[in-house]
């Protein structure tokens, strides 16, 4: 199969993706073969193939961990997925079952999980492998690639928000509208919030007005200060981004980053609660595609092919793409 292996890490730049033949993935016994139709490009992707997060697991690694497909093979106790089934993926590739995370519905904090794109080659392939249970049924009204991104930006949106506690009578503000900051607007707007939308590039702003959010441009605190933020969510990496966020939510308020980022100078007389958001879980991973096939969120997509990834990611790192890109095989 065709597949964009890499190799070893480099920066982006010097296209460290190979477009290349691999064998298709071997199931075990409980999982099954995708053929993949779309997968997400996600920022995470670019952290693994430049270095930033420590050496990947294992080299060559396939990256790409949010996928829609088709199940072409199944294995031993597999009993409720069969052949032609349009399912998805998620980052998390299975876990325990058994830990205090996974026994309480955070299987996302558990302690031996295996992640797609990481422990087991990922999506950025014709093919790829997933566990029963950690494979999703697509409702059959979404299209694959309005449904790939909703394993990653979207669960992890949605976590965001509910972690946010959004409500009718409160001010939410976004920070960073890329792939997923554009379904948490969405999301705090179902919960009724006031939603503000705070980034640099303008189109994004404008897509993030459609889903019925204020724009505010980045670093114009004097507007989110007259707009009284009473929770905040960060999905922008950098440090600067988050103390924004910070400064601009009130005492007693909440802020969820979902990014790689410090926080400096935290002041313990504000009373706020920082929170981390990592991925969803297979609770958020499902309402979101309840959601979805009702029409209530969507994600917004531009569609590459396979051999276009260090492009796609490329673009990506300078901020260039709106909405989410998908790579088709
Ligand atoms: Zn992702
Ligand atoms: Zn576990």
């Amino acid at each position: 199969m065709k597949a964009m292996v890499l190799h070893s890490t480099g920066n982006i730049d010097s296209r460290p993706l190979k477009y290349e033949d691999i064998p298709i993935p071997e199931i075990s016994d409980g999982e099954v073969l995708i053929k993949v139709h779309a997968c997400g490009v996600c920022r995470s992707q670019l952290h693994t193939i430049e270095g930033e997060w420590g050496a990947p697991m294992r080299l060559p690694l396939v990256v790409g961990h949010e996928i829609a497909g088709e199940v072409v093979k199944t294995g031993r106790r597999v009993s409720n997925l069969k052949i032609g089934d349009r399912v998805g993926l998620q980052p998390t590739y299975n876990t325990c079952n058994s830990c205090e995370y996974c026994l309480t519905g955070r299987e996302n904090l558990c302690d031996r999980i295996e992640r797609t794109g990481g422990h087991v080659d990922g999506g950025y392939a014709e093919y790829v492998k997933g566990v029963e249970q950690h494979t999703y049924l697509i409702p059959g009204n979404l299209s694959y690639q309005k449904a790939a991104p909703l394993f990653c930006p979207g669960a992890t949106a949605y976590r965001a928000v509910c972690m946010a506690e959004p409500a009718p009578y409160k001010t939410m503000a976004v920070f960073g509208v890329g792939g997923v900051g554009h379904m948490a607007v969405q999301f705090a707007r179902l919960h009724g919030a006031r939603t503000v939308a705070v980034d640099r590039s303008k189109k994004k702003l404008e897509l993030a007005e459609r889903f019925g959010a204020v724009p505010v441009e980045y670093g114009d605190t004097e507007k989110l200060a007259r707009l009284g933020i009473d929770d905040s969510i960060v999905f922008a990496p950098s440090d600067e981004v988050i103390a924004m966020a910070r400064n601009a939510t009130k005492k007693g308020g909440r802020i969820v980053i979902g990014v790689e980022g410090n926080v400096l100078d935290f002041d313990f007389r504000k009373e706020q609660r920082i929170m981390g958001c990592l991925v969803g879980t297979r609770n958020d991973v499902n309402n979101v595609l309840k959601l979805a096939s009702e029409g209530r969120i969507g994600a917004e997509v531009a569609e590459y092919r396979l051999e276009e990834a260090n492009e796609v990611l490329a673009k990506m790192k300078k901020g260039e793409l709106v909405g989410r890109a998908v790579l088709v095989p």
